[in-house]
């Protein structure tokens, strides 16, 4: 398995994903249709995060929205409260794009839960 390292753009973010995407979601919720992320899910023991991101809870979601307090990069989100959640997502766009331009898109339909 090779390993996938991305960052945000001042780099004060970095990312490393153990496990290799097959598909790009594009979420229509009010919050990833302004910040345009390009998300993979991932198990948490898969990804590596380092450096200091700033939380973001939306309204009622139980998740928390991680972006650089710099560059202001939306870089991965990650499950607030459930711990059974086995789940994070990762902004496919923090990595190089030949990573994930290829992709499959995959449509989450955020917008209606
Ligand atoms: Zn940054």
């Amino acid at each position: 398995m090779i390993a996938h390292y991305g960052s945000c753009h001042c780099g004060a973010i970095t990312l490393e994903l153990r496990d290799e995407p097959v598909d790009a979601g594009e979420c229509n919720c009010s919050l990833c249709r302004r910040n345009g992320a390009l998300w993979h899910y991932s198990a948490p023991k898969q990804v590596t995060v380092t450096g200091d991101a700033v939380s973001y809870v939306q309204g009622d979601r139980m998740l928390t929205t991680w972006h650089c307090g710099i560059c202001g990069d939306v870089t991965h989100w990650t499950s607030l409260g459930d711990p059974t959640y086995d789940r994070m997502g990762v902004n496919l766009r923090m990595f190089a794009p030949e990573l994930w331009t290829g992709l499959p898109r995959r449509l989450i339909d955020g917008a209606s839960f």
